[in-house]
């Protein structure tokens, strides 16, 4: 299998060394707007400790990231008033995976509303910081 490369984006973002629209931190784990995304309010949620995706990922990280997406997708649902939440999760280039640091979206869904296409077109930094505002106001109302 190929090996953790630390020169990622994420693990970039994770080190302060690029910015990000950063909601939601804790000793294991850190949640940010999704710079291209595929719905309004998508999120990153991405485990401090380093692995190219689930493949390679300790059981121990992977029990610690699940219970912050189901509380990342609880506020995301909240925060837009969401009729339902898409969770997805790619492992390596061939099933779409573009950055090589484990990380699993949080999408807020709409009925009638189709996902846009992965990596599409960029977002306005002032609607992404609008938008982890909102998540930021649902995490701490609770
Ligand atoms: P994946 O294909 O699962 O590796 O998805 C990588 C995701 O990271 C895509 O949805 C991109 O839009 C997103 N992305 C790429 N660069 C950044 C960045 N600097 N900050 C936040 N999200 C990013």
């Amino acid at each position: 299998m190929t090996s953790y490369d630390d020169g990622n984006i994420f693990a970039k973002i994770l080190r302060g060394e690029i910015p990000s629209h950063r909601v939601y931190e804790d000793a294991d784990t850190v949640a940010f707007m999704d710079v291209m995304p595929q719905g309004e309010g998508h999120l990153l949620v991405v485990p401090k400790a380093p692995s190219r995706n689930l493949l390679d990922a300790s059981p121990e990280t992977l029990a610690k990231l699940l219970p912050v997406v189901q509380k990342l997708a609880r506020a995301a649902k909240t925060a837009f008033a969401a009729d339902g939440v898409t969770i997805l999760q790619f492992n390596e280039q061939a099933a779409g995976q573009t950055v090589f640091h484990l990380h699993v979206h949080i999408v807020p869904r709409f009925e009638g509303v189709p996902l846009r296409p992965h990596s599409g077109t960029m977002e306005k930094p002032e609607i992404l910081a609008a938008n982890a505002e909102k998540v930021r106001a649902a995490l701490s109302a609770g």
